[in-house]
């Protein structure tokens, strides 16, 4: 799997993000055709629908534009977002009760997300450093982590810009 600087660690800058759509389409189905599993057209469709932008979008969002478009009963739908979870295409942040694309698909990793206040954007950090940090702690307190998200809340580069 190919790693490099993405824009997506600066999603509030100006890029190219039909390029992060395409890219994230283009792993999903690699990883997909790489375990044996299916990548129907609707969870391509809600992948795809889920990296509309940067920012977490609800699943009842998500829904309604799905049945815009004439597709997908709500149970379909929040399926698909199981299925996506479970290839860890997508996360969920439960602050937010919303999903974001994951910007490092087929990595085994936790999350450690920053998410601006103000516009709502999202970037995916490597929180390797973080998650031995807990494990350490959890391990001293002999409890067994399973599962870990951390999501940092404050003003990104270019909101803090437009507030001064
Ligand atoms: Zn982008
Ligand atoms: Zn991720
Ligand atoms: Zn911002």
């Amino acid at each position: 799997m190919k790693r490099m600087e993405s824009p997506a660690h600066r999603p509030w800058e100006e890029h190219d993000h039909a390029g992060c759509i395409s890219d994230a389409l283009h792993s999903a189905e690699e990883i997909c055709r790489a375990r044996g599993v299916r990548l129907t057209e609707l969870r391509r469709r809600v992948l795809e629908l889920v990296w509309e932008s940067h920012k977490p979008v609800g699943a009842y969002a998500l829904l309604e534009q799905l049945q815009q478009a004439g597709k997908a009963a709500p149970p379909t739908v929040y399926r698909a977002l199981e299925f996506l979870l479970e290839q860890g295409l997508i996360h969920r942040l439960a602050s937010l009760n919303a999903y974001v694309g994951c910007t490092r698909p087929g990595e085994s990793h936790s999350g450690l997300f920053l998410i601006c206040e103000s516009c709502r954007n999202l970037s995916e950090l490597d929180g390797g450093a973080i998650d031995d940090a807990i494990a350490r702690s959890s391990r001293t307190s002999g409890f067994e982590p399973t599962r870990q998200t951390v999501e940092v809340q404050g003003l990104c580069a270019s909101c803090r810009k437009g507030a001064r």
